[in-house]
């Protein structure tokens, strides 16, 4: 008698349940992909992807008529998501409540593709405590006409400034024009703590190389500079889930990289829909292993 091969994970059946209608649709006109096609790389991504969406309140970026026509942002459950989008009340600023959708599993990330959704944005908390942030990120947003290398150098000076105080950091090409440098955090420090800390790192940095950095949103103050956009810290803001497709020219996607490959990557849009087998095989390879996760806490400064 052969021994049993192990069975490989069920990767993809769990998403059969959902109907994607429309398959033909063109979401992307520039490039051509369906909305079957944008279906098909998120059922083939959910694995890699999971991880960093499951739990967390998601905002959603829907275009249902395709990228080109209208799109809008969408936090709330209007209706039609079905059972596989849950529901989180989150206090609100006026002391209200209001219901939250968030995804975890492979079938509740089809259900939003279902309704036109192309980007997943989520939270820096989960729904299990939405008053605990576990990621850091600093968003790298070049000024008009900066080089794509500019941006590259910028990030690895923030992980280098950010490993002085201990904290591990993972870049992020974002699918549009810049980089995101994600630190995981351990739970339990307040969003106050959160947003502070942002915030004066963010401003050290522009301080200390005003030419290249600002840490203030205006558009004025960034004439050639990169915005160090912290304000991605504070409860309530979102930032792009790894993974997630953008409404972008060519399908672009958000993706994990190595530190060691930023130096070879000529734009923030590297790898698109497309890629879904390539970008399988590459989470599984050294460079990648790991990526997002580090166990540590926000410093005491
Ligand atoms: P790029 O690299 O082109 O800047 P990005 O995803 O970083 O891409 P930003 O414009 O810098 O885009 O926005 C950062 C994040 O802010 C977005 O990923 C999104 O989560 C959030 N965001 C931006 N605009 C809105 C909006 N109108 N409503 C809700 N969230 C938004
Ligand atoms: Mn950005
Ligand atoms: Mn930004």
């Amino acid at each position: 008698v052969k021994p049993e091969r192990p069975a490989d994970p069920p990767e993809e059946s769990e998403a059969e349940t959902v109907r994607i209608s429309s398959r033909d649709r063109v979401i992307f006109p520039e490039s051509g992909q369906t909305k079957g096609d944008l279906a098909d790389y998120y059922a083939r991504i959910a694995p890699l992807m999971l991880p960093f969406l499951s739990g967390r309140p998601v905002s959603l970026v829907r275009c249902p008529q395709g990228r080109a026509k209208k799109c809008f942002f969408q936090k709330h459950d209007t209706g039609g998501f079905g059972d596989h989008v849950h529901h989180v009340p989150i206090r609100e600023k006026d002391g209200g409540t209001e219901d939250y959708i968030y995804v975890e599993d492979a079938t509740g990330i089809l259900a939003c593709v279902q309704m036109g959704t192309i980007e997943f944005h989520g939270w820096a908390s989960r729904s299990r405590d939405v008053e605990a942030p576990d990621r850091m990120i600093f968003d790298l947003d070049p000024d008009e006409g900066l080089d794509f290398e500019d941006v590259k150098s910028a990030a690895v000076d923030i992980r280098d400034r950010l490993a002085e105080i201990g904290l591990t950091s993972f870049a992020m090409l974002s699918g549009g024009k810049g980089v995101h440098v994600i630190a995981p955090l351990r739970p339990g420090h307040s969003w106050e703590a959160h947003k502070d800390f942002a915030k004066r790192f963010s401003e050290a940095l522009a301080m200390a190389d005003p030419d290249r950095f600002t840490a203030t949103m205006s558009k004025a103050k960034r004439k050639g500079k990169i915005f160090i956009d912290w304000l991605r810290n504070q409860r309530g803001s979102t930032a792009v889930v790894p993974y997630s497709a953008r409404a972008r020219e060519n399908a672009p996607i958000a993706a994990p990289i190595a530190w060691g490959e930023l130096k070879n990557m000529a734009s923030a849009h590297e790898f698109t829909i497309d890629d879904a087998k390539k970008l399988l095989t590459r989470a599984g390879g050294k460079g990648l292993s790991g990526w997002g996760f580090a166990d540590q806490s926000l410093p005491d400064l």
